[in-house]
């Protein structure tokens, strides 16, 4: 079987959101489970709307999440191709001029609707001839173009919805091109999934409706139509949808908030599936956890504060190498035995710098019974200091002192760490050392 071709196609006129990064990631991973091509087509088709700065956010976006595409095209590069695909559908008679204002065609649709008859387009402007064009274009009138759709029951086989089929007598026939001569979504898709050999359509349930117009304008162009997977959509806890427009979760919220992008590739793709959602770290595996015919049709709905359970899962079980550079950054590098130490107690590996300054200090130490920390202080083991160390001393203290559980610890804790809560401190104590270890159990800030 030949490789497959996929492509994510935004429109970069916001920054994308997590719903946009499961289109991105379905088609990216698939990709690359089945060692095809990702492309990255940016709709920028309405040059008013789009903007370099969000077409550049999102390619940020997406190598942030571990998925940079193979190819990038741009729709405003590729209008040639839109004009010559245009031109053959005039010359079959499939794309033709229509003249209605907006307030015509609302008032037929009102008539109709009054007549019990579908508002569905009257197809006036398909009997109008070359005589009745050129008395409209006198009166200053610029035709729109409409995709005349045959009668037909338009069927295909979507890979998360199974047989579907669409009766295109009922629906309007589609207006591609504008008054003004831009072209709506709907042709410059087509097109370029044909130029580009896109193999597999994967995108959200929204666009069903155009999948069975274009699915005819793929036939009239006398191009193969491809494989079409049409998975369900994000929506919030509350039930509502994302949007762009709205700055909803974005990529870079997300990422300027410290979370992992595991964490937010594995919400994105295993919710509404029949995988469990749980932090998936590596990508190809997540890859392998793709069941296209698994993905629910219902909404899938998730809860934002999940992505920080994820996140924290995720550093709990995260190796040193994969925090090193970014603990590095943050100034909070102290090792493999110190991330080893406290990533169970992280939610984001930003959350190290605390633990990294508990361990080389400044703590201020809290004592309340100074007599019992003396008493701990004397019976200290001797250094070096390893992992053994911290239950050595607790037994020792515990044989001087006679106190023993929540009353010993918790003094201790509070005296080196400054703090009533935090990692083993069998794993913390050889990382304080004993210089500040003696300092803090005697009072002083260190
Ligand atoms: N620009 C369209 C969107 O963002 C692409 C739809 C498609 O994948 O065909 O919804």
């Amino acid at each position: 079987m030949s490789k497959p071709i996929v492509r994510f196609a935004p429109s970069p006129t916001g920054h994308i959101h997590i719903g946009n990064t499961r289109v991105a990631l379905l088609n990216a991973l698939y990709a690359r489970r089945e060692g095809g091509t990702f492309v990255l087509r940016f709709d920028d088709t309405d040059v008013a709307r789009s903007k370099k700065e969000y077409a550049d956010s999102i390619e940020t976006d997406l190598k942030w999440l571990g998925i940079a595409p193979d190819v990038i095209v741009r729709q405003s590069d590729r209008f040639d191709l839109y004009d010559a695909a245009a031109e053959r559908l005039k010359a079959v008679g499939r794309l033709y001029p229509c003249y209605e204002t907006q307030e015509e065609l609302e008032f037929r649709r009102k008539r109709q609707l009054a007549r019990g008859l579908p508002p569905i387009y009257d197809r006036a402007g398909l009997k109008l001839t070359d005589e009745d064009r050129a008395k409209l274009e006198q009166e200053g009138r610029k035709p729109h173009w409409r995709f005349r759709l045959e009668p037909t029951n338009v069927t295909w086989d979507d890979l998360v919805r199974g047989h579907c089929h669409v009766d295109c007598g009922s629906l309007s026939d589609p207006v591609l091109v504008r008054e003004d001569g831009t072209y709506l979504y709907t042709l410059p898709s087509v097109v370029d999934d044909i130029e580009l050999k896109v193999t597999h359509v994967i995108r959200g349930e929204d666009h069903v409706t155009n999948t069975a117009v274009q699915i005819q304008i793929f036939e009239a162009l006398g191009a193969a139509v491809p494989t079409f997977a049409h998975h369900s959509l994000l929506i919030t806890a509350s039930g509502e949808g994302l949007s762009k427009r709205l700055g909803h979760l974005s990529i870079k919220g997300l990422r300027d908030a410290g979370l992992e992008p595991q964490s937010v590739a594995s919400l994105a793709v295993l919710v509404g599936s029949a995988e469990a959602v749980r932090p998936v770290a590596d990508l190809n595996e997540l890859a392998r956890l793709i069941d296209f015919s698994h993905i629910s049709r219902a909404p899938a709905k998730f809860d934002e504060s999940e992505l920080e359970h994820l996140n924290a899962r995720l550093i709990h079980e995260m190796p040193y190498e994969a925090a090193r550079e970014r603990l590095a950054q943050l100034d909070a590098d102290a090792g493999e035995a110190f991330w080893l130490a406290v990533r169970g107690n992280l939610t984001k590996v930003q959350d190290a710098v605390e633990w990294a300054r508990v361990v080389s200090g400044p703590v201020t130490p809290v004592i309340e019974d100074k007599a019992f920390i003396e008493a701990a202080t004397n019976v200290l083991p001797p250094t070096p200091w390893d992992a053994a160390t911290w239950k050595a001393w607790t037994e020792a203290v515990k044989t001087a002192t006679g106190v023993k559980g929540k009353a010993l610890f918790m003094p201790l804790r509070l005296a080196l760490t400054g703090l009533d809560h935090g990692p083993e401190l069998g794993a913390l104590l050889p990382l304080i050392g004993p210089e500040r270890a003696m300092a803090r159990l005697s009072g002083q800030a260190a």
